[in-house]
């Protein structure tokens, strides 16, 4: 293993991999990304619903989903990897008046950066998913560009152009220690030995506040973990009634949402009771208050088989807003992290923020909601509102 590098990042999931891409599109060959798995994207990454959005609450959220989107149409050119990435859209379902009247206000806000995403009643909406029970909805949002891809494919994609053009990626070797002195980062510790360097990336993930810790700085991120079920369409059905398409649908009150997987069904819900944990096992008991939700919703689930389900971690910060840029107080010491279920889809923009900002080019975005030292102030008030 290398000894030394300009640049350590710490963690191999779609965050770490884009930091290695994009700082090599920068100049900054010298980088080596440390993941403790034996693979790549086996933490949150691997265990996503690959739903990407341009529909956000507040505008920098908006803007990473810009960038990002563009990025994703463009990957198999750009960065060399397909991505099965399918634009069958987004379509959220509101069922009160108060969301009625946020997600007017925000539809505004996300037209006035330039997408283009309608206002459908209860029939548009229903006529969008096919097999969708819309009792109660009182209007939904649709955006078109919005879609599933990848996420795999995402990192490996990343990974492996980084990888091309200089950095080095080692599997199966955690981070145990960060070394700090004079208020600057000299070096990484490592189950294989240790790393100078001068920069550390913390793409850690749900395990952020825990590599924080190793530099003496608070990372406000708690993981809580989320479940997703497959479902199996029943057998000899060629009329299962669900939508063809990967359309992606989204029951904001209830947040049940679903999309299409192969010849089955994807989805899963928030659970409010959820506190804090690392605890990644499938609870089978939270089963069926999800289907008591979504039978409502999509009764032809009441027709499928459960074939499997997982869980993974959502890495929450007290905004729901990430935590993009250096740390304070720690020269070299930098954070990407905190995406609070919607890190998948801004990990390209995400990426090529943090490569700007570790290269010491201007970033070109305004990164104030996403400051490491907001919480000290009134930043909770600002957060995002569309956390799923
Ligand atoms: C059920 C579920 C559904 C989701 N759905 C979506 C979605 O539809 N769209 C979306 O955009 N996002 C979604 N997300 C969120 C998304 O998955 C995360 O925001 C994103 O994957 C975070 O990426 P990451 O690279 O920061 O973290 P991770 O993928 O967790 O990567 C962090 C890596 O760091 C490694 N690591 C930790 N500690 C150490 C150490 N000490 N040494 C070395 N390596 C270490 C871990 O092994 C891990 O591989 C979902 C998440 C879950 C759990």
């Amino acid at each position: 293993m290398k000894r030394s590098a300009d640049v350590v990042i710490v963690g191999g999931g779609c965050m770490g991999a884009s930091v290695a891409y994009h700082l090599t599109r920068r100049g900054v060959t010298d980088v080596v990304l440390l993941e403790r798995e034996k693979l790549l994207a086996t933490g949150s990454t691997g265990r996503n619903a690959g739903g990407v959005r341009h529909q956000f609450s507040n505008a920098a959220n908006i803007r990473l989903s810009i960038e990002s989107i563009n990025l994703l149409e463009r990957f198999a050119d750009d960065v060399g990897q397909t991505i099965d990435f399918h634009q069958d859209g987004y379509l959220f379902l509101l069922s009160t008046d108060a969301s009625v009247d946020t997600f007017r206000r925000n539809v505004a806000l996300q037209r006035s950066l330039g997408v283009d995403v309608d206002w459908l009643d209860a029939t548009a909406a229903a006529q969008a998913a096919p097999g969708l029970q819309t009792d109660g909805v009182l209007g939904a949002t649709f955006c078109r560009r919005d879609g599933v891809a990848d996420p795999n494919g995402v990192t490996m994609g990343f990974a492996k152009a980084a990888q091309a053009a200089g950095a080095t990626i080692e599997r199966d070797v955690e981070v145990t220690g960060i070394r700090v002195s004079g208020g600057r980062i000299t070096g990484v510790e490592t189950s294989k030995g240790a790393i100078d360097t001068p920069v550390v990336v913390n793409a850690a993930g749900p395990h952020a506040r825990q590599i924080g810790r190793m530099a003496g700085v608070d990372v406000p991120v708690d993981p809580y973990r989320r479940h997703i079920f497959i479902a199996q369409a029943p057998p000899g059905s060629a009329h299962w009634r669900v939508p063809a398409s990967r359309v992606l649908v989204i029951d904001f009150e209830s947040t049940f949402y679903f999309h299409r997987e192969g010849a089955g069904l994807l989805f899963g819900m928030g659970d409010k009771n959820e506190t804090p944990t690392f605890d990644t096992t499938v609870q089978w008991d939270f089963l069926p208050q999800v289907i008591d939700v979504a039978v409502k919703r999509l009764p032809a689930l009441a027709d499928a088989s459960i074939s499997h389900a997982w869980a993974g971690l959502y890495e929450v910060t007290p905004d729901a807003n990430p935590i993009i840029g250096a740390a304070a107080g720690v020269d070299g010491f930098f954070l990407i992290n905190g995406f609070s279920g919607h890190g998948f889809q801004h990990s390209p923009a995400a990426g090529r923020i943090l490569a700007d900002v570790i290269a010491g080019r201007d970033p070109q975005f305004d990164l104030t909601p996403f400051a490491p030292a907001r919480f000290a102030g009134a930043g909770a008030a600002t957060g995002e509102k569309y956390m799923v």
